[in-house]
This record gives structure tokens, sequence and C-alpha cells, in this order.
């Protein structure tokens, strides 16, 4: 049997029940991989559920706000995801007449859309015969195949996608792509591969020199930049004061606590008092931490800690700064850790 066929019929077998897999719905795909991008299968299902029934075609989705958007998003983290797949709907609505196209290339214009969402789309809706490379299926096939090169090199990815062009079958690409991602999340995983349950280990070098727990070659990743951060808690007349953050960078349009970046640690409570002069015209007494969270993104760590603050005075607020009371803290989507001080302020106040 053919590597296709022997993956085939494990998968037909052993295939998860997904709610994305109900149908072969372009759209619906779409969404799903780019929720899964970063994200375990298990924390996208209830996210996915919601956003179906709120948004369950693309020409409802095009007509959301960007704020209601990322408020279905919260929590999922990485938001230019969002903002991606609301641009890229809307272009799809457009343009394409709200039918996803069906070339990959095409699909890959659109924007957020990578080689491996495109070859996704493409091959489950439409049963074309893209491959779907992401991390689970470069460790399957440097495994396989016994590469020994960095796998974040783009020669090894270039590598991987020639194989996989190779043994990913006509009649039924998008099943093939799909008993990828199953291999690799249930059987050949990152650490010690069930190499008991694969249906490949005949076919699988690094299996017969029993090396697969050396593969794959990964150069050591740079540690995320850590940055220590004051916010401040300042409530006046039963309201906190809010912003959004900058339109680029990172969490972009989301909320927040008002927040300085310490150059000093020590001096937090001084350099919080400045900052929300200088950038928010109120004066305060900068009072007790209430919060502290470590919050890792993908290059930085957030050190940040919730400073309960006494309002003394205040002058007119810039743009993108607000009063909101206890009850409109859930409605606007918050920035990492915010999230989660937010949340207990509402239950704290009522
Ligand atoms: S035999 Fe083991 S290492 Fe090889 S593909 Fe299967 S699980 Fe992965």
């Amino acid at each position: 049997m053919t590597l296709a066929a022997q993956l085939l019929d494990w998968y037909y077998k052993n295939a998860r029940d997904l709610p994305w897999r109900k149908d072969t719905d372009a759209y619906k795909i779409w969404v799903s991989e780019i929720m899964l991008q970063q994200t375990r299968v298990e924390a996208v299902k209830g996210y996915y559920k919601r956003w179906m029934e709120r948004f369950p075609t693309p020409e409802i989705l095009a007509q959301a706000s960007e704020q209601e958007v990322l408020h279905y998003w919260q929590g999922l983290g990485y938001y230019s995801r969002a903002r991606n797949l609301l641009t890229g709907v809307k272009e799809v609505c457009a343009v394409y007449n709200g039918k996803v196209p069906a070339d990959e290339a095409v699909i890959q214009s659109l924007p957020g859309v990578g080689e491996y969402t495109a070859g996704a789309i493409a091959s489950i809706a439409y049963n074309r015969p893209a491959p779907a490379i992401d991390g689970n299926v470069l460790r399957i096939f440097s495994r396989l195949f016994c590469l020994r090169e960095d796998i974040a090199r783009q020669t090894t990815k270039r590598e991987v996608r020639r194989l996989v062009q190779r043994h990913i079958p006509g009649q039924c690409p998008g099943d093939f792509n799909q008993a990828l991602m199953d291999l690799g999340a249930a059987v050949c995983i990152p650490l010690r591969p069930r190499c008991q349950l694969c249906p490949l280990t005949n076919l699988c070098k690094a299996y017969e020199l029993d090396i697969q727990d050396t593969l794959p070659v990964r150069a050591p990743k740079k540690q995320p930049l850590l940055v220590v951060l004051a916010a401040g808690l300042i409530l006046y007349n039963g309201h906190y004061l809010v912003r959004q953050r900058p339109e680029t960078g990172l969490l972009a349009g989301m909320w927040e606590f008002p927040a300085v970046e310490l150059t000093d640690e020590q001096a937090a409570a001084s350099e919080l008092k400045e900052t929300l002069w200088q950038e928010c015209r109120q004066q305060v007494n900068v009072g007790t931490r209430q919060y502290h969270y470590i919050h890792t993104f993908s290059h930085r760590k957030w050190d940040i800690a919730f400073y309960e603050c006494q309002w003394l005075s205040g002058e007119a607020l810039p743009e993108r700064t607000a009063w909101l009371s206890a009850d409109e803290l859930s409605t606007v989507p918050w920035a990492g850790p915010h999230h989660k001080v937010a949340v207990a302020l509402a239950v704290r106040e009522t």
C-alpha cells in the first residue's frame, strides 16, 4: 500500500469528531483554520460554536463592526487574525460575490491567509491537491524521510512541500491533509511519538533507525522580551478609566487600563502617576497593588501589576480614552491580562 492509502485507512477509522468537519463549507474551514493557528483544538471549539451562531455566513460577518468581531475573538489572542479575517471576508463579499475562491493562489492573496490555510481550504472544500503544511506536517515528514536539517529553514520546508506533493492523492486530498493533522495531534507528537499506534511505521526512516525522538531538528528559539508594566485602576463616580491601544502594533485596537512601561520597578507609583497625568489628564494618588499577572505573547512577556488609584481631579479625556461603568467593562475587547482584571472588577462591583 502507498503512504497515502495507509494513512487514509487509519484516518477513516480514527478521525477526530470536530465541529468544523460537519461539512466542507469553505468559509467555515477558513474560520476554523485561522482560529486553530497557535491555539489548541479544545480551546477553539467553544469560540467556533459562538462565532458560527453569530456569523454563520461571510455576508453576515462582513457587516459586523471590528469591535464586535474582536469581542467574539477575545481570549483567543493574536488579534490581528480576527482583523484580517474580517477584511478578507469583506473582500470575498465585494469581489467574489460572497463565495470563497477555489484557487489556492487566489485564496492565499486574501489578508491573513498563508500557504497552509490556503492549502487546507482548497483541499478540504474544493478537493484540490494542495498541500497544507504546518508544524505537524513538517515534524511527521522530517521523521518519515529522516530530514536532519533545521526545520525552520526554507530549504527544509521546500523539501517537505515537494514530498507532500508527491504523496498527496488526487482523489481525496482534503482527507489526506486532515489525516496528517490528526496523526500529528495524536500519534506523531512532538515529544516521544507514539509509534506503536502509527499506521506508517513500515515507511518511517526515523523509526527504522530508532532516532524519531531526535527529529525534527530545531535551532533554539529566542526568549521573549520581558516588559515590566504598571497599570492604574481609577474609579470615579462609579466608572473606571480605560483606553484603547493604538491601531497598529501589539494588541492593536484592544482596550486596557492605562499603563506605563517601567524603567525602574521601584518607581512604579511615581511613573504611573506621571503617565496618568501626561497621557490621560487625571491626577491620582497611586495606592496598593491589587492584581499581578505574567502573560507571554510570541515575542514579549508582560510582567504587569495593577494598582488601585484614588482619583483627585482631572481634565477632559483625550481621544481613545473613556470612563466605563462596571456593566460596560464586558462590552469591549480587552488586551491580554486586562481582561482578567476587568472581569474581576465587574464581579466586585455587582
Ligand atoms: S513511526 Fe513514529 S516517528 Fe514515524 S511517523 Fe509514525 S509516529 Fe512518527
